[in-house]
């Protein structure tokens, strides 16, 4: 399997290659020469099957023989060492509850397993690695519990300080081992473009191997089509029911674009809904063709507060540039605040099942496509991209009581934050990185 890059003039390369560079050099994101097809009796074969079996069949394919299937196999396991929990909300409405990994959001999926398949290659090379990252929040606090422990790598974490809720600074503070938190007096802003000036930072370059681990990773995208092909198998085994819609909570599209892999590579999926709050560049495409990214605004799910998603140049070179084609299988719909706090509130008092704000937009954007009159036949099943304990104000503003806080959050409060205060200036960062190396 090798990989090209979505402008097209970089060399293809392996998923090795991919997985260490991140971006491409011509400034594209990678995608698979192909998608891996799964036949139909290898797809009856994996029904039933666990979730670790499913994540290992699909890896395999994505990794082509570049990683010992025993090696892979302990790799999965080491990943996903909790639930997927799809819940039956009415007889054709499912949550897939993908908050339930170490710091309750979904990015731990692609996190995870990023980290692993990093700290394998780097290894081969006998190469240590440093992973450099701004953060405002969720991001960071999965790329640190991803990497925590992981040979031959090491995580410098740059965030605002003030600027990030507490709960957010104790999980990127308190990983410990080779993740370092570096609390910046500035904004986030201030992070990034540190952040952008340690990369072309010629003294570094000789002296460390720095990559990054945002969403464009290609290695981040792979594991997340595991719970789509999980969650459609398990409906058809379990329920008896098949080709379900999948409403999914969006902000850099790159969880439907792992979605949109897991239809490709066959698993029987029906349609997608590509849920938005007020950030709808996409949702706009969508309806008439045109990309016109308006600039970011804040809502109440915050981490899908993007003007122009990075991952829309991936969405695009799928469907290669043909816009009808990818309005057939995705459906936009965008989704308001007010529209969110009402979605709570609903949802708690007829099932008495608590939303998190970006769960919400998903469930509100299924009612508005079922409403009017599409996929009657479809099973629906939201993706809950975060436990309500991470938006706790949100979730408490809008049902005026308390959300109970899972112990696993609990013990992270409880922890020593550990950070190292820096100023903006680059030069701060820059010492700190040359003495680590020491
Ligand atoms: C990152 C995130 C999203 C958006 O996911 P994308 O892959 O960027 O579209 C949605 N919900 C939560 C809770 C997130 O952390």
């Amino acid at each position: 399997m090798i990989y090209f890059s979505t402008n097209k003039s970089s060399t293809p390369v392996s998923i090795k290659k991919a997985t260490l560079e991140g971006l491409a050099p011509d400034g594209g994101l990678y995608v698979p020469s192909e998608i891996p097809r799964f036949s139909e009796p290898e797809i009856s074969l994996l029904e039933g099957a666990s979730f670790n079996n499913i994540a290992f069949a699909i890896a395999k394919k994505f990794t082509g023989g570049e990683i010992s299937p025993a090696r892979l196999d302990e790799m999965i396991e080491e990943c996903y060492g909790f639930d997927t929990p799809l819940v039956e909300m009415d007889g054709s409405t499912f949550i897939e509850e993908l908050f339930c990994g170490p710091t309750l959001a979904f990015k731990d999926y692609g996190a995870r397993f990023l980290a692993r398949l990093t700290g394998y290659f780097a290894a081969e090379d006998d190469r240590l690695i440093t992973v450099l990252v701004a953060t405002s929040g969720d991001t960071g606090s999965a790329v640190a519990y991803g990497f925590q422990g992981i040979p031959n790598t090491r995580v410098v974490l740059l965030y605002p300080s003030g600027k990030v809720s507490r709960l957010q600074e104790q999980q990127l503070t308190t990983a410990g081992a080779n993740v370092h938190a570096l609390e910046v007096k500035g904004d986030f802003d201030d992070c990034q473009r540190m952040v952008k000036q340690a990369f072309v930072d010629p003294e570094l370059k000789s002296r460390l191997t720095l990559t990054s681990a945002n969403s464009i990773n290609i290695s981040r995208l792979i594991p997340q089509s595991f719970y789509y092909a999980w969650a459609a198998l398990k409906l058809k085994e379990r329920d008896g029911i098949g080709n379900p819609i999948f409403s999914v909570p969006s902000g850099n599209y790159g969880n439907i674009t792992a979605g949109l892999l897991a239809r490709k590579m066959g698993f029987p999926i029906g349609h997608f809904i590509a849920a938005s709050n007020a950030n709808d560049s996409v949702t706009r495409y969508l309806d008439d063709g045109r990309y016109d990214p308006h600039p970011t605004v804040t809502t109440l799910s915050t981490a899908m507060d993007v003007g122009n998603p990075s991952n829309f140049a991936r969405l695009r070179y799928f469907y290669g540039n043909d816009h009808r084609a990818m309005a057939g299988d995705i459906t936009g719909i965008a989704v308001s605040d007010s529209e969110t706090t009402e979605t709570i509130q609903a949802v708690y008092n007829r099932f008495g099942y608590i939303l998190d704000p970006h769960t919400a937009v998903a469930w509100r954007a299924l009612e508005l496509h079922r409403r009017s009159g599409h996929h009657p036949e479809m099973p629906g099943v939201v993706l809950s991209t975060a436990h309500p304990a991470k938006f706790l104000e949100t979730v408490r503003a809008a049902l005026h009581k308390e959300v109970e806080i899972p112990a696993r959050l609990l013990a992270v409060l409880e922890k020593q934050k550990n950070a190292v205060a820096i100023s903006p200036a680059y030069d701060d960062l820059a010492t700190f990185l040359k003495e680590l190396d020491n």
